[in-house]
């Protein structure tokens, strides 16, 4: 039965031109990588939004803490998997995102199970928008809340369900949202959310794992590009974009945190990151501190580079302020042609399509970073534009 099933779904996964397929890279420097034929590209499809993965310093820290500490961290952190340096990164994450506390997770993906699966249970009410990411969406599921979804940044939208979805007696109303949706690259509207959390007494959660480094004068995400501090209970975060390395992070109140460190399955069940994981995020991080201005200024002459480069050529860009360019192709076979044409002159550059976007509105994403030459951007802009008239 197993067998007829796989071999049904995937015949309607090729025939719809939505096979996926992996291309082992490795990077040579923060922008350019070979694949194992040792094809050469230039990349624009990465998170690396601040080029920090080939910093001196980060790797620095990444690989003498693998020589002094080891390789792994051996174990789950409640058990043998310590590192030392994870409390300070925690404390210092804390401190950047203006809350008490913070609990890192192995990624980004698993602190959104974390959180979700750690604070909510049947009974209470998930507010989701409706262009979350996957692991919001995954984390509403396992939590076993009831999850309503709202329309994409429509608060009057989420208002009516907040007044009509009746909670149980005890039940918690939580409202998630993205701060820099993964797609789009739009900007949550942060001052209406906080407005019904306070009117309709919910707890709020932001996952910034596209903002950090990205928004903000300092970097810090979400609530300092509005400028609004104190103002989200739960701030979701990642080390696999900016921060250069991998894991993720909540930060909240001390409280929550402590909660979570004694209920939160995916913290409590799973090895922890290693010294070297641990020590590059931390690297990351003081660069981001010390040098936002310059960094942050590099990120946004970059993006409107490649914006309004690509709006003159006539292409149908959403618009928007932030490094993620999605470009609209339609059909998903549209948007494969491209991929591949662009692939063939060097240019990565990932198409994406059903199910990660709607039908009809495949596209191109372009992601733009600090570590980017004008050149490499003029050239892709180019690429792109030629490819895009090619295909019709
Ligand atoms: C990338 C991303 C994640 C997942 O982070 P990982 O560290 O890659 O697991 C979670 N939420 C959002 C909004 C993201 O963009």
């Amino acid at each position: 039965m197993l067998q007829k099933r796989i071999e049904q779904e995937l015949a309607g996964v090729h025939e719809k031109g939505l096979a996926r397929r992996i291309t082992d890279l490795q990077y040579e420097d923060a922008v350019t990588a070979k694949d194992a034929a040792g094809k050469r590209y230039l990349v624009f499809s990465s998170n690396n939004y601040l080029g920090l993965t080939f910093d001196e310093r980060v790797r620095r820290a990444a690989s003498e803490a693998a020589l002094r500490c080891g390789s792994g961290s051996t174990g789950a952190r409640l058990t043998t998997g310590g590192v030392t340096e994870a409390s300070a990164l925690e404390r210092d994450l804390a401190r950047f995102k203006h809350g008490e506390a913070a609990l890192l997770f192995n990624t980004g993906y698993m602190t959104n199970l974390g959180v979700l699966y750690g604070l909510a249970r049947p009974g209470d009410v998930i507010f989701s928008d409706e262009l979350n990411h996957a692991s919001i969406i995954d984390g509403c599921r396992i939590s076993k809340a009831q999850v309503v979804v709202y329309k994409h940044k429509d608060a009057a939208d989420l208002e009516t369900k907040l007044q009509s979805v009746q909670v149980s007696p005890g039940g918690v109303r939580f409202i998630v949202t993205d701060g820099v949706f993964s797609m789009d690259g739009d900007i949550c509207d942060l001052p209406a959310l906080v407005q019904l959390k306070e009117q309709y007494g919910c707890v709020l959660m932001v996952d910034d794992a596209h903002a950090v480094g990205v928004i903000g004068a300092d970097g810090a995400g979400t609530a300092s590009y509005y400028h609004l501090p104190d103002t989200i209970d739960l701030q979701a975060g990642t080390l696999s974009k900016s921060l250069a390395s991998v894991g993720g992070y909540v930060v909240a109140r001390a409280e929550v945190i402590e909660y979570l460190k004694n209920k939160s399955r995916p913290f409590i069940f799973s090895t922890f990151l290693s010294p070297a994981d641990v020590a590059a995020a931390h690297a990351a991080l003081r660069i981001l501190e010390q040098e936002a201005p310059r960094l942050m200024a590099r990120l946004a002459r970059n993006t409107r580079l490649v914006r309004d480069g690509l709006a003159a050529a006539g292409l149908p860009v959403v618009p928007g302020n932030t490094p993620i360019v999605p470009v609209l192709a339609g059909e998903a076979g549209r948007a494969t042609a491209i991929d591949f044409k662009l692939r063939g002159a060097g240019i990565l550059l990932s198409a994406i399509r059903p199910p990660t976007v709607a039908p009809g509105a495949s596209r191109l994403r372009f992601t733009v970073t600090a570590g980017h030459t004008e050149e490499q951007l003029r050239y892709a802009v180019v690429k792109l534009t030629e490819a895009w008239n090619e295909i019709r």
